[in-house]
């Protein structure tokens, strides 16, 4: 809990040069999350209730944690009706010129033909892809509305092909879901929307309830009890559930340079810092003069006192660090090191400085673009991976919903090329039956010559 207060919301701010090693990496520190163990705790009952009673346990769950005591079913079906979708036109020009932005360079994501290498004469390899059939897609609820995070769960589930799209979010108080999400359910073609949140959402399309389908895969991001359930359900083989990414708190590192506009710089950092007081911002700063650096800082406390959720800004910005580096090749070594969700590239040759990158969720390039154009709009997707797991790791992507499925078709000829080396290794590895299965093939064809 942050109290509104006066006093400066200001970043620390160190030079890499006068700390050592170890300092760096305090300072990058992400803030602490609460016990793993002790979020466990609170979620495995939730998970065990579920998949024992079903409908039941998510209905009690939902009157207890969203107090929408007068829902009755924790289901909504498509197609949803009009009513629950009205909107101002502004708002539906806005989903849908996102809508298809995010259509089209996921659809350009697309394998079209299946890759094929013929490794020896007569040994066809080739790997084409499938859509996972049913997928269910977290849209996480509180306070806030994200019809933007169902765009950017949807729309690729739809481009892909799964069969079968589960929305899940946590309904308000009134039993009711914002026409926002409805509208972006609709327009991905969403089956149903399950209208509970945390982990009891999670558990409900992982084993399925009496009205809530089982899926395959679970993606979307959420608080730590949406990510320990998905944890959970996908370490139970029972379960038979794969996630998107284990995730923390959102995050954004901004490299700038003398060529950077300070306003245009604060305003990145503060656009990251009022997602949750959790959330980290650091500015990387190549070179900048004590000054330069002053005008950075001014511009983020006037914006941040202007902002409503400045109590929130506050809490963030004191886990927050600027860091001053000598060189670009300094800035990219830390920026790597911390493996940002949102890397912003505020410097002269931003374009360049790409090549740079090893690890980063998603990368905004140069003045003109905002880390809220990728959040909203531009196509790219939002759900990424934070917490430093950018490192190992993609954001969501096409490919999140498809699997990759290889085949081989072999030859006569082809087979009596690599049967030796085949024989040879389940040999090796005392595997008679599998040494047999070629064995018998080659005999049979050495008996008719061919
Ligand atoms: P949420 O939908 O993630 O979680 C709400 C649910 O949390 C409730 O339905 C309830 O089941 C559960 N819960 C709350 N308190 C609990 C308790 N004490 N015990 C058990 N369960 C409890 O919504 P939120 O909490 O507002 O969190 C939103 C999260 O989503 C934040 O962590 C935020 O960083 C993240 N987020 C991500 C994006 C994105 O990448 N698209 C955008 C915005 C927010």
């Amino acid at each position: 809990e942050v109290k509104k207060e006066d006093g400066p919301i200001l970043m620390k701010r160190y030079d890499a040069s006068q700390i050592s090693e170890k300092e760096l990496l305090d300072v990058l520190q992400r803030p602490s999350q609460k016990s793993n163990d002790m979020i466990m705790g609170i979620v495995n009952p939730i998970i065990t209730a579920v998949r024992t009673r079903g409908d039941a346990a998510v209905l009690e769950y939902t009157h207890k944690f969203e107090k929408a005591t007068s829902l009755t079913s924790p289901i909504l079906r498509a197609p949803f009706p009009q009513s629950m979708m009205n909107l101002p036109q502004e708002t539906i020009d806005a989903i849908d010129i996102s809508f298809e932005n995010i259509r089209k360079f996921h659809a350009a994501q697309k394998e079209d033909k299946p890759l094929e290498v013929e490794t020896m004469p007569g040994i066809i390899c080739s790997r084409f892809v499938r859509p996972i059939e049913r997928v269910g897609l977290y849209v996480p609820g509180g306070t806030a509305v994200l019809p933007s995070t169902a765009l950017m769960l949807g729309v690729p589930a739809m481009v892909a092909g799964c069969k079968r799209i589960v929305m899940a979010t946590p309904p308000r108080a009134d039993g009711s879901i914002t026409p926002e999400v409805i509208y972006a359910a609709h327009k991905v073609g969403a089956e149903c929307i399950v209208l509970a949140g945390g982990a009891q959402a999670v558990a409900a399309m992982a084993y399925g309830t009496e009205s809530v389908p089982k899926v395959d895969k679970i993606l979307g991001p959420g608080n730590q009890f949406v990510t320990a359930a998905k944890m959970h359900v996908s370490n139970d083989t029972n379960a038979g559930v794969s996630i998107d990414m284990p995730a923390g708190p959102s995050e954004v590192l901004v490299v700038a340079d003398k060529s950077a506009n300070p306003a245009f710089v604060a305003s990145d950092l503060l656009s990251q810092a009022e997602h949750g007081v959790d959330s980290q911002v650091i500015l990387i700063a190549i070179d900048l003069s004590e000054t330069e650096l002053k005008a950075i800082e001014d511009a983020l406390h006037e914006q941040a006192i202007a902002l409503p959720r400045v109590d929130i800004v506050r809490g963030a910005i004191a886990h927050s660090v600027t860091l001053v580096v000598k060189s670009l090749e300094e800035a990219m070594r830390l920026s790597n090191d911390y493996a940002p969700e949102h890397l912003i590239l505020q410097i002269k040759d931003a374009a360049a400085a790409v090549d740079l990158v090893e690890n980063a969720g998603s990368v905004f390039v140069g003045e003109w673009t905002p880390e809220s154009v990728g959040d909203y709009s531009a196509g790219v997707n939002h759900s990424l991976p934070t917490y430093g797991y950018a490192k190992q790791y993609s954001g969501v992507n096409l490919g999140s919903y498809v699997k990759h499925i290889t085949s081989s078709n072999l030859t006569a000829q082809g087979l009596r090329n690599v049967g030796g080396a085949v024989m040879q290794l389940a040999k090796v590895e005392e595997l008679e039956a599998h040494r047999r299965a070629v064995g018998i093939r080659l005999k049979w064809m050495d008996e008719r010559g061919l």
